[in-house]
């Protein structure tokens, strides 16, 4: 699956070794020489994963770490640290300030690859390629196939793509309440204007979806809050 990962590195070399092995790989590279360049570009569109290089000048990378973190819209882009060799405290430092991993310069690309699956897979389950089982409903995101698991055979469900992505992100993020306009962020993407009533018809169209095994129980209605998808 397509990830937009965003690259803010100071060096053109390392930024552009960066670009082409994520794009090889099937992701979508955005890049940024410094944090402020960085913050602008996040304003207007929300990465699935920032790799952050340390040293950078200006604001440092360890300051806009903490920046995001302390931002609801930002807190939960997943973080890769790109530092030095020679940066043992700046790892620890970093990891308390919230990245969620770091790779060391020089790195090869199929390092750097694994890390950012591993990242992906811990923090935005919804982005990779993974079959997830949750609350009776068993979801293949590669071939875009959804099951309801059955004591006898599993029976096989028809979505639209949107109720589709919608119910990936509802079960890689169970049990917890998502407003209308997080899951316009996470679902439709932040950069797409869409009034928040349209999770309402998507939501209903799922529920429909779901009738048949009885899974539209699942979805539930939190008042004045928005959905939530249950697995017990
Ligand atoms: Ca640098």
């Amino acid at each position: 699956m397509t990830s937009t990962i965003l690259i803010v590195e100071d060096e053109p070399a390392i930024a552009e070794l960066l670009a082409i092995n994520l794009e090889f790989a099937g992701h979508r590279a955005v890049r940024a020489a410094d944090a402020e360049e960085a913050i602008r570009l996040i304003q207007h569109e929300l990465p699935d994963l920032i790799l952050l290089d340390w040293m950078l000048p200006g604001i440092a990378g360890v300051r806009l770490a903490e920046k995001l973190r302390a931002d609801e819209r930002t807190r939960e882009i997943p973080i890769i640290m790109l530092t030095a060799r020679s940066d043992e405290g700046d790892k620890v430092h970093g990891l308390e300030m919230g990245a969620d991993d770091y790779i060391t310069k020089p790195f090869s690309p199929k390092e750097l690859m694994a890390r950012i699956k591993a990242v992906l897979r811990r923090r935005a389950p919804q982005l990779t390629d993974d079959i997830i089982s949750s609350g009776g409903l068993k979801l293949d995101p590669a071939t875009h196939r959804l099951w309801a698991v059955q004591n006898t055979a599993d029976v096989a469900l028809d979505l639209g793509p949107t109720e589709f992505r919608l119910l990936h992100f509802f079960m890689t993020h169970p049990e917890r309440v998502h407003s209308r306009s997080y899951l316009l962020d996470q679902v439709w993407g932040d950069h797409v204007y869409v009034e928040e009533r349209t999770v309402d018809v998507h939501i209903r169209r799922l529920r429909k979806a779901l009738e048949p095994t009885g899974h539209d129980a699942r979805i539930e209605t939190v008042r004045g809050s928005g959905y939530r998808f249950s697995a017990r």
